[in-house]
């Protein structure tokens, strides 16, 4: 069985992915207005209807502020940490917390949050599985850590976030305090953070890597496209833009006698220490 995905938004502008099977599907955050990610979901031959919960990382309002208006009209509820909940100010909505690594069940969707380093009062990650297929989304990371890598090397596609070019950062005109917040370990992931993660435990059968959150001042889709190309080896490399959504990508099982030598050695989700 396969899972299907999209990032319908991806960037500073506003944050929202798309991961389903045939049945049903969820959002992991929800950034742009609702009108926004009804007009990119029909594009893509898909719709609200389908989506049976929101999964909301951190507070950002580049995560959140699309929730008021999808909620109004649709009613999905949201799965959100208590304290992400209280500091969102979000109020008069269906909201059920999440505990890290409890699975969720969503119809046939598994998802599991895991926590991550960032500037929020409770920020996760999530894996959302069926059976066979394991996605990632792993956005708003000030620093690597072990829980990042033991899950990044379970999934057959992952959305990643590679936010800022050094260079870029470091001769642009931010003032010296927001560069130091965003390199800083609560910060977010630079495109070399993002390639050594992909390089040092990307495992054999991820298809996706979908790069994302890239600024718009300090980094370039092309910048970001020809570092992956030069690495991506069997894995097919797509920029989230922050400007539009993307295709809607089929992620596959791997067949039988992959699995069986893909499969060796890799652990299942266990409760990690943060460092
Ligand atoms: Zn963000
Ligand atoms: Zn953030």
């Amino acid at each position: 069985m396969s899972l299907f995905v999209a990032s319908l938004n991806s960037g500073s502008n506003g944050n929202c992915y798309y991961i389903g099977n045939r049945n049903e599907a969820i959002l992991i955050d929800a950034g742009i207005s609702c009108r926004e990610t009804e007009r990119r979901l029909r594009r893509l031959g898909l719709s609200l209807t389908n989506v049976k919960a929101i999964f909301v990382t951190h507070e950002h309002a580049d995560h959140v502020c699309g929730i008021p208006s999808i909620y109004k009209k649709f009613k999905i509820p949201l799965y959100i940490s208590t304290r992400t909940l209280l500091k969102a100010q979000l109020k008069k909505v269906e909201a059920y917390n999440f505990k890290p690594y409890e699975p969720v069940s969503i119809g046939g969707l598994t998802i599991r949050a895991f926590p991550i380093l960032h500037d929020a009062i409770d920020p996760h990650n999530f894996i959302i599985s069926n059976e066979q297929v394991n996605v990632g989304v792993f956005t708003d990371i000030g620093k690597i850590t072990d829980h990042i890598i033991q899950n990044f090397k379970q999934c057959h596609a992952a959305f990643l976030e590679s936010n800022y070019d050094d260079e870029l950062l470091e001769t642009g005109r931010y003032p010296v305090a927001l560069k130091n917040r965003i390199k800083g370990g609560n910060g977010h992931l630079s495109n070399i953070q993002a390639a050594k993660l992909f390089t040092e435990h990307r495992p054999t059968f991820m298809s996706h890597l979908f790069l994302g959150h890239l600024s718009r001042n300090n980094n370039s889709p092309g910048i970001v496209q020809n570092l992956f190309d030069g690495i991506s080896d069997a894995t097919e490399i797509v920029i989230a833009s922050r400007y539009k959504e993307t295709k809607l990508f089929a992620i596959h099982a791997p067949t039988e006698s992959q699995a069986h030598s893909l499969y060796k050695g890799v652990v299942l989700p266990v409760q990690l220490k943060l460092f």
